[in-house]
């Protein structure tokens, strides 16, 4: 259980004041504007030498191509799209200036770098979320080892930054990071059954789980606790971020008012939760700070993090919706088994993340079966498959339209 009643975030007028900024920043921060008859709406960039994000705001839908990179600039060729007046500005962060062309029947996104990037990931957003224009995301990443060019005058700052970076060239496995959280512990026992507290069924089935994924050599898992000890939950999200996890997996057994309440469910992140991950980020908090926003321009921040939020979400009730399909036809599920919530552990705004809750203690039926080592490993044998299902299918969950 997780104390679900309680609310987890401030009252509206904190939620507005996050609307009005995000607002602001919308209007303000367009270098270059087109008419909304064209294609190519808004350029917007933000980041710094070491990591830039370039969002090309249109009005329809597009398959992007890198049709040009060099160590001086990138070109984005957008096919189908128009590229009304002349749109271009200076740049932040990787790169130094861009400009918009028309060129083939396609806009030209010309990017010039300050300094050797690659393009780490593009993808294209579709409206949503209160957002009514595409956006096509370009994710420049500085080459290790590589110098800001002295003729982009960059600051003293960022050329500290760039090279604490430089000296941490750190090779990425291939294995995929899964972080496993077992609820509750050590002086928080979570919810008690007639026989079973919730602390010692969550380790267990997270033990069960994390042999069933090493089994297959494709994930590398990380605990967030492997005994009978207390974690606050802040921890456990700073836990995952310096994992670098990919996906976050909270497990928890829930108690109910009644005994015939039973069966499973899933929680995802809710809207409002995100808010307050913002916030949380925004003000440096400690277990968030190194989010991949290092700009000093708080409102650009504000602009990337909502758009890592809207692909996080996206992954996170996808993984959802996954992991009720592959544990349905081994558990009851509970009505509307997939809930939104504000749970602290589900706040890291970079990490895919959900919290399962396997069956109710307080019901003798699911409590038999979270107690039974057999049943409650072949529960998490059908988690283990929902998470090589997500993984197979990762890009199609996350809107993108096209790698490298
Ligand atoms: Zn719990």
């Amino acid at each position: 259980m997780f104390g679900r009643l309680r609310p987890l975030f401030g009252g509206g007028g904190r939620l507005l004041a996050v609307v009005a900024v995000a607002a602001a920043v919308a209007l303000g921060v367009g270098a270059g504007r087109g008419s909304a008859s064209g294609g190519v709406l808004k350029v917007r960039l933000g980041g710094d030498a070491v990591s830039t994000r370039v969002v090309v705001d249109l009005d329809r839908s597009v398959k992007g191509q890198i049709v040009g990179a060099d160590p001086r600039r990138v070109v984005l060729s957008l096919p189908g799209v128009d590229a009304p007046g002349a749109l271009q500005g200076r740049g932040t962060g990787l790169v130094s200036a861009w400009s918009v062309e028309r060129a083939g029947g396609a806009a030209r996104i010309n990017l010039s770098l300050s300094r050797d990037a690659v393009v780490k990931r593009r993808f294209l957003l579709p409206p949503g979320d209160g957002v009514d224009v595409y956006r096509y995301v370009v994710d420049l990443e500085a080459r290790p080892g590589s110098q800001p060019r002295v003729a982009a005058a960059a600051p003293a700052t960022v050329q500290t930054r760039a090279s604490a970076v430089a000296a941490d060239p750190r090779p990425r496995s291939t294995r995929r990071v899964v972080v496993i959280d077992p609820g509750h512990g050590g002086k928080d026992p979570g919810a008690h059954g007639a026989a079973a507290r919730e602390k010692d069924v969550t380790l267990a089935a997270a033990r069960e789980l994390k042999v069933r994924l090493e089994r297959t050599g494709r994930y590398r898992v990380v605990m967030t606790r492997e005994s009978d000890v207390y974690i606050p939950l802040e921890t456990r999200v700073a836990q995952a971020r310096r994992a670098e996890a990919e996906l976050f997996i909270s497990i928890h057994a829930d108690a109910g008012d009644s005994a015939s309440l039973r069966g499973a469910s899933v929680y995802t992140l809710s809207e409002q939760g995100s808010d307050r991950a913002a916030r949380h980020v925004l003000n440096g908090e400690n277990w968030v700070r190194d989010v991949n926003l290092p700009g000093r321009d708080a409102s650009v921040n504000r602009i990337l993090l909502d758009l890592t939020q809207r692909a996080t979400r996206n992954r996170s009730a996808a993984f959802a919706r996954v992991l009720l399909e592959r544990i349905g036809d081994r558990t009851a599920l509970l009505q509307r088994s997939h809930r939104d919530a504000g749970f602290v552990v589900l706040l890291a705004p970079d990490v895919p993340a959900v919290l399962l809750e396997m069956g109710f203690l307080t019901n003798p039926d699911d409590e038999r079966a979270l107690n039974d080592p057999k049943r409650r490993a072949r529960l998490m044998d059908g988690v283990g498959d929902a998470i090589d299902a997500y993984f197979e299918h990762e890009s199609r969950y996350a809107a993108v339209s096209s790698g490298q």
